[in-house]
């Protein structure tokens, strides 16, 4: 007999551990990573709990060391996928009723998991298959993945109170229904928090979901898959697919019951899933809920009254870790003429005390970026700057592919706002500075408004806090995440709700409640005490 109202209130975030030497989670990693380095795991696709293993298969390899093989991964065809949506839908009958309090206990039960006995399988696995160093993995796969587990109970929570008041002699409440049908969910490689978030939201509102992975984040999105049925989810509920993401969203958004698209990747792949969607919207049961966190070309402004080193520190941290491929990492900087030569040095002296290697030398700061079509168009970026007219590269620009896909954290300097690397996302550790005026400091803001067509994160740096002020309504539109004296990335679940609008998605902010209310259809239900029965009760004015 489920008839408690439990209250769940907000958490407090998974603390990172340290990890130093000796230290039991650092055995328990350092154990982890030996035994994931040297073993083979076979991933299947797993459709209602069952296991397929299709043949058809691809390699998950190291990113720091590209010819080492981690995994061998089975896709799925076009049979799988109109399996799986089968499956879900029959797992959805149960699913959609269970009572909300028992799938909020999946998903704590899932933290708990996280936190404790999966902690270092997942962290060694986003480690080696996405080429994250400890702290990168610790804050991504173990930390940030289970403030998204607890935070969304307590966002849930309050979405379920969110009651009407009663009428006279009537009884007034909200139902919050799942979608009716499936979501799909297509995660990026970079972080394994949001491919496990972008599944289990809209499975805490009831929904059953159909993951669709990044092939380049298989190995710890499979653990995490694995997680979820010792967590208790029942087969069905979310079912997984690698696979090709063109042919998983064909069939998908050509599905009668595709009810939502739960995105995060590139701006493109985005628009193209949307497009399909739009293209078969005729045949759904409901208008689909198409949510997307997409691309950024992540902006720092400095005014001339900031502070030289605490902007080095952000430039440099917030555009080189994990090699740039955050979402969120600093691609552009605005820096007043007069202040560029002191923030770039302490830069370049930042990047002298900071190794470049492989993931399991812990004293490596960087490591390799994702895969070979991502080194080729970072290197083809760096080659067409140094070869310009307008762009020159004043710190690293070296890169080197013989053993990983190794980048050397890159400053270009450009006497052109609009040149290319200042407008277009690359998605690596390459970052774009326009060295500015000091004294027009104003046009440059407008400058830095127009120049992008995303609008997902963004920091001002100034002593000046008028001036902060006054920036930050001029950058108003520019930035979905606004930093003020900080780096444009680094959000907590809980305290920053992520996401940005333009070209960079639909600003329905993971993290926070609103993401969660996409995925529920209220139903408002009214109910009469005392039924009227006199037609006139409303008309006495009405002679009789
Ligand atoms: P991507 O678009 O290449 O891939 C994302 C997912 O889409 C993958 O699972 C991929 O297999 C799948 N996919 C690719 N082509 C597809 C198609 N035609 N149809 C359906 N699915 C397809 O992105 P990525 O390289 O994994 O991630 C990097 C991008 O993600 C960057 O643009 C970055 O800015 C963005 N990102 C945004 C946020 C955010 O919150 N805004 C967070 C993380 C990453």
């Amino acid at each position: 007999m489920n008839n408690a109202i439990i209250d769940f209130p907000l958490p407090a975030n998974e603390p990172v551990k340290a990890c130093l030497e000796g230290s039991p989670e650092r055995i328990a990693l350092d154990e982890e990573l030996e035994r994931q380095y040297n073993t083979v795991v076979e991933i299947p696709a797993v459709i209602g709990g069952k296991e397929f293993f299709t043949g058809n298969t691809a390699e998950v390899t190291c990113p720091t060391e590209h010819g080492h093989v981690l995994a061998r991964y089975h896709m799925v065809g076009e049979k799988e996928v109109k399996m799986a949506i089968e499956a879900a839908m029959d797992a959805r009958k149960t699913w959609s009723r269970t009572p909300w309090t028992t799938r909020a206990a999946i998903n704590l039960k899932c933290a708990e998991l996280l936190s404790t006995t999966w902690r270092a399988r997942v962290n060694a696995a986003t480690m080696l298959g996405q080429g994250k160093n400890i702290y990168q993995a610790e804050i991504d796969s173990a930390a940030e993945t289970c403030d998204f587990f607890r935070y969304n109970v307590s966002f849930a929570s309050r979405i379920y109170a969110m009651q009407p008041k009663d009428a006279k002699n009537c009884i007034d409440h909200n139902e919050f229904r799942p979608l009716e049908g499936f979501v799909l969910a297509v995660t990026p490689f970079n972080f394994t928090s949001i491919a496990s978030n972008l599944c289990m939201s809209p499975v805490l509102m009831g929904n059953v979901a159909l993951w669709k992975p990044s092939r380049t984040a298989l190995l710890s999105n499979w653990y995490i898959m694995q997680m979820y049925k010792d967590a208790g989810l029942p087969d069905g509920v979310v079912n997984f697919l690698p696979g090709s993401g063109e042919l998983i969203g064909k069939i998908c958004t050509e599905s009668h019951y595709f009810a939502g698209l739960h995105f995060t990747g590139s701006t493109a792949t985005f628009n193209s899933l949307w497009a399909s969607a739009t293209r078969n919207l005729a045949n759904y049961v409901s208008y689909p809920r198409i949510v997307g966190e997409t691309g950024g070309k992540d902006f720092i402004f400095v005014h001339p009254s900031a502070d030289a080193p605490a902007v080095a520190h952000a430039a440099f941290t917030g555009a080189f870790e994990y090699q740039g491929q955050k979402c969120s990492a600093a691609s552009r900087m605005y820096i007043p003429r007069s202040m560029w030569p002191e923030v770039l040095d302490r830069m370049k002296k930042m990047a002298s005390e900071v190794k470049m290697g492989g993931v399991r030398d812990h004293d490596n700061y960087i490591n390799a970026v994702i895969d070979g079509a991502s080194f080729d168009r970072i290197s083809a970026r760096i080659d067409a700057a140094r070869a310009s007219s307008v762009a020159r590269i004043v710190m690293g620009g070296n890169y080197d592919k013989s053993v990983g896909w190794f980048v050397e954290p890159t400053v270009i300097e450009t006497a052109d706002p609009k040149y290319s690397t200042m407008v277009e996302e690359i998605f690596g550790p390459v970052l774009t500075v326009y060295p500015y005026e000091d004294a027009e400091w104003e046009e440059t803001v407008k400058l830095c408004d127009e120049t992008s067509p995303y609008g997902l994160t963004g920091s001002v740096f100034a002593k000046d806090r008028l001036a902060c002020e006054k920036i930050s309504d001029m950058l108003c539109y520019a930035a979905g995440n606004f930093y003020i004296n900080d780096r444009p990335t680094g959000a907590v679940v809980g305290c920053q709700p992520f996401g940005g609008a333009r070209a960079s998605g639909t600003d329905d902010k993971a993290g926070g409640p609103f993401n969660l209310f996409r995925w529920v259809c209220p139903r408002s239900i009214k109910e009469t005490l005392v039924p009227p029965t006199d037609i006139f009760a409303a008309y006495p004015y009405i002679k009789r």
